[in-house]
């Protein structure tokens, strides 16, 4: 579904964050990028959502290179560290807004009944009214997967979407993460520098270092440093 080919990104300042990544994600499959602050993970996400264009290198969706194309051509739902929210509106407005403009938009009725089936899937509901300045962060997470989700996005990428939470919730949030996006079957890479994390939700882990791959494989099977 994903393959990311000898992929390179030297930045403006000369700084090569990625010296040459190579791998393949399954649709369906629910993988890690893990690795060490600084080792290149951010860089890979913002590459394979179009945000960053690689020095060299190549993605392919289904076969298909894309990084000639545009974000919006990728369909790809993105969630950010800091869940990104629209402050200013209400929960069902912030999950309704991708469905009310640009390429995806829907009309009235329909765009409600998808945001409509998506809040229950993830259980915000009874959030509608509220504004985000008002949610918990654990509350907000779901909000922004919510938002991301309602566009049926192909790939769901989601960037470090645990740190801002507590350790009691980060277990919490962490296996309704790995239901949901089982139960809405979307390939999803989630990217985390904690070990434990990684080795509990994922299919497959991608072990990053300095800007290069250095395991690919099953949790299983996965070498691991003490
Ligand atoms: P991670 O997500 O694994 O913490 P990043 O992908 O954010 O790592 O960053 C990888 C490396 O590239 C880091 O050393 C970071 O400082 C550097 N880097 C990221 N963005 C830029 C940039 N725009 N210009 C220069 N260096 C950058
Ligand atoms: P993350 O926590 O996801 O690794 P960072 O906090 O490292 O992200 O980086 C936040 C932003 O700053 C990113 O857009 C990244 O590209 C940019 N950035 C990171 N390191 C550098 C750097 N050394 N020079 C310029 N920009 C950087």
């Amino acid at each position: 579904m994903i393959e990311v080919i000898d992929l390179k990104k030297v930045f403006e300042n000369g700084y090569e964050a990625l010296k040459s990544v190579n791998f393949t994600i399954e649709k369906g499959d629910l993988v890690c990028l893990l690795g060490p602050s600084g080792c290149g993970k951010s860089t890979i996400l913002n590459l394979i959502a179009g945000l960053l264009s690689p020095s060299d290198g190549d993605i392919r969706f289904a076969g298909n290179s894309v990084v000639k194309t545009e974000p919006k051509d990728r369909n790809i739902g993105f969630v950010f560290q800091n869940y990104a929210l629209y402050p200013h509106m209400t929960v069902f407005e912030n999950v309704m807004f991708p469905l009310t403009v640009g390429d995806k938009k829907k009309p009235k009725a329909e765009a409600m009944a998808i945001a409509e089936k998506y809040m229950e899937l993830t259980n915000i509901g009874e959030l509608r009214n509220k504004k985000p300045g008002t949610l918990s962060g654990g509350q907000q997470q779901r909000v922004a997967i919510t938002r991301a989700l309602v566009q049926n996005p192909e790939v769901l990428l989601l960037d470090e979407p645990l740190s801002n939470l507590d350790a009691r919730l980060r277990l919490k949030i962490r296996e309704e993460i790995r239901r949901l996006v089982k139960e809405v079957g979307i390939t999803t890479i989630f990217v985390t520098h904690d070990q434990e994390e990684a080795l509990s939700i994922s299919d497959k882990i991608i072990l990053l270092n300095e800007g290069v791959v250095q395991q690919d494989d099953d949790p299983q099977n996965l070498y691991l440093e003490p």
